[in-house]
Parts: structure tokens; C-alpha cells; sequence
């Protein structure tokens, strides 16, 4: 951390900040330069908290050189993680894994056509939530534990995966004993009890970007998965608040190749409720390819027009076979393949 002391700032300002910062445990390194001071920090493991130095007489400003979060950073890590679930489909190599389904487990019939559609079109993985964090207590809040128990049956008899969301600390246990991926959602990224039974709970968790998250944000919700052990972690974006209501979210594709850059970790999109329109979808997901995302994550109903959720944005299985005979292409132009289905039973 640099502290940038204002034009004209005394020695005594300057002996304060080498002493506070000496105070605090760490070395201070003043760098006089034409107009004005500069004072290193050194001798910190990780990032130094600098509210107290930027309150101090002649200081301007606090410069942070290194990055808040560190397991889920590239500068500590640079070779990709690879999540590895079982029947040999991985999430952050070559391959792009598609996890597809409905928004809600809406009960055995729906969610096994829905299985069957999407593995028959090549999706890997099964999406469907059980336990629905929704922004109205009125709305349709899922089946809960019976749904859990739908999703154990179509894993057993599909061989798909299966990616469920929990949407609490207490859950966590139940969706991990069924789930091969445990889903945050946008509304509890910055849920840290839960984040933190995540980590310890054993299983791959999908992390999704909050609404109105930066991506320092979202990795920093990673750092906490991360530090309680758990290394799997995939990371989603899903569309942010932007001003304008034209779509139902600001899908933020620039996020990929970011996250890219600054962390090891993968990272997936979700095109259905980045744009909450059915007919922007398959355009959005073949640009999520091409933008290098480690899988997509589609909304697909055998009857949209009847979904309890998300139906206005949810694909028919036709349109979802469509979406995927056009994303294999993009794939393989840029060296990647998406996953097929491996069908095995577990
Ligand atoms: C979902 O995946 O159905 C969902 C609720 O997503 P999000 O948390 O991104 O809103
Ligand atoms: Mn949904």
C-alpha cells in the first residue's frame, strides 16, 4: 500500500504516518519525491486496512497496490482450477458445460421431460431449483424437500447432474446430499453464513453474481467459499441492475474474460436471467461462448407458457436443441468443445 501525502506536507506529517504505520506492525518507506511524499508499507501479508492512515493530518490518498481477495486471485494461482464432478465432466478446462432446465422443480413429470430434453439436446447438467429465493413472499417459493427428493429420482434415472440452489445455511446440508453443485444465488452473494457453510460442505458451489455486484464483489464472496477449504468454486454471471429496464438485466459479458484475468476460477453465464427474454437467449448464450465462458446456464421448460417461474424467459426444448447445435461451432473455433452428457448411472 502506498500512502500519498498532499503538496506541502510537513516532516511532522510525514514522521506521524511512519508512525502509525510502525504502530501497526509494519515497516514505512518514505519516498520523497519532486512535489510531494510518498510512503510505502512493507512487511504486510495481505491487504492492509488504511482508514486510520487516510484520516491522518497531509495525507491524500491510500493507494492499495495488492488485491483484497487472495485465494481466488490468478497473482497466487495461475493455473485454471478445474472442477472435477463425477462421471468426468469438468468445469474450467476445455470443455464448455451446459446446465440446462427449468427454474423450478415443479413436480415429477415436468422435471423429467425437462431432463430428458435437455440431455437429449447434450446438456451435462441439470438445473432446477427446489428451494426458489424469490423477490415476492406471494410468488411460488418451490417445492422445498420434495422437490430435493424429484431431483435425487431424475439424477438416479437420467444420469444427469444435477445443480440445485440453497437458498439458507440450514439447507445447505439437504441440497448437498442431492445436488453434485450447489447453487448460490444472486440475492445471497453477500450471504456470508451461508457462503461459509458452502465452503465446508464438500460440494462444487455455483456462486452467481448479485445484482448490483462488482466483480471485486463477487470475488471477494468467492474468497469465502475459498477459505473455509472448499476449492471448487464456479462463478456466474447473471446480469446486473443496469438504468435501463429495457431487459430484465444488463447481461455483462465483459465479466468473462475479467474474471479470466484476475482469478483462476471458473466462470460460467447464465443468458436466461442476464436478459429475462426467451427470444435473446440463444443469441446471448452463442456470444457467451465466444467471450471464452467454462459453461452456460439455460432456463429450459417442456412448457414455458405454463412455468410457476421464469417463463418469459424460458426456452422449449426445440429452441434449446437449436441453441445448442449453434453454440458446438463457437466452441470449436476457439479450440473448445461443449461436454456431452455422460449418461453413466451413479
Ligand atoms: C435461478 O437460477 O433460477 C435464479 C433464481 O437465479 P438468480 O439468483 O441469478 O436470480
Ligand atoms: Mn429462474
Amino acid at each position: 500500500m502506498l500512502i500519498v501525502m498532499r503538496r506541502g506536507a510537513d516532516p511532522e506529517e510525514i514522521g506521524r504516518v511512519v508512525a502509525v504505520i510502525e504502530e501497526m506492525g509494519y515497516r514505512a518507506q518514505a519516498l520523497p519525491g519532486r512535489h510531494r511524499t510518498a510512503i510505502g508499507i512493507l512487511g504486510n501479508e495481505g491487504r492492509v486496512d488504511g482508514t486510520r492512515l487516510a484520516q491522518l493530518p497531509g495525507v491524500e490518498d491510500v493507494i492499495h497496490v495488492t488485491r483484497p481477495y487472495k485465494l481466488a486471485s490468478r497473482d497466487w494461482h495461475e493455473e485454471p482450477t478445474v472442477v472435477r464432478l463425477p462421471g468426468g465432466v469438468t468445469i474450467g478446462g476445455a470443455d464448455v458445460v451446459v446446465m440446462a432446465g427449468p427454474c423450478a422443480v415443479e413436480g415429477e413429470r415436468q422435471l423429467m421431460e425437462a431432463a430428458v430434453a435437455v440431455r437429449d439436446a447434450g446438456a451435462a447438467i441439470l438445473r432446477a431449483g427446489a428451494f426458489k429465493p424469490r423477490s415476492s413472499p406471494y410468488s411460488f417459493q418451490g417445492l422445498g424437500t420434495e422437490g430435493l427428493a424429484l431431483l435425487a429420482r431424475v439424477r438416479e434415472e437420467t444420469g444427469l447432474l444435477i445443480v440445485t440452489e440453497a437458498v439458507d445455511a440450514e439447507g445447505v446440508q439437504a441440497v448437498g446430499e442431492v445436488a453434485d453443485i450447489i447453487q448460490v444465488g444472486a440475492r445471497n452473494m453477500q450471504n456470508y453464513s451461508l457462503l461459509r457453510t458452502a465452503g465446508r460442505s464438500g460440494r462444487p458451489v455455483l456462486l452467481k453474481r448479485g445484482m448490483s455486484a462488482t466483480i471485486e464483489e463477487l470475488l471477494l464472496a468467492a474468497e469465502y467459499i475459498l477459505a473455509e477449504g472448499n476449492p471448487d468454486v464456479i462463478l456466474c454471471e447473471r446480469g446486473v441492475r443496469g438504468f435501463d429496464n429495457a431487459t430484465r438485466n444488463l447481461f455483462d459479458l465483459g465479466a468473462v474474460p475479467l474474471v479470466h484475468a484476475l482469478s483462476h476460477l471458473p466462470i460460467i453465464a447464465d443468458p436466461s436471467h442476464g436478459t429475462g427474454r426467451r427470444d435473446m437467449v440463444a443469441a446471448m448464450a452463442r456470444a457467451a461462448v465466444a467471450a471464452g465462458a467454462d459453461g452456460l446456464l439455460v432456463e429450459v421448460h417442456p412448457d414455458p407458457a405454463r412455468a410457476r417461474s421464469d417463463g418469459g424467459q424460458s426456452l422449449d426444448p426445440e429452441q434449446f436443441r437449436q441453441l445448442m447445435r449453434e453454440a458446438r461451432p463457437i466452441a470449436d473455433a476457439i479450440g473448445r468443445r461443449i461436454a456431452e452428457p455422460t449418461g453413466v448411472r451413479l
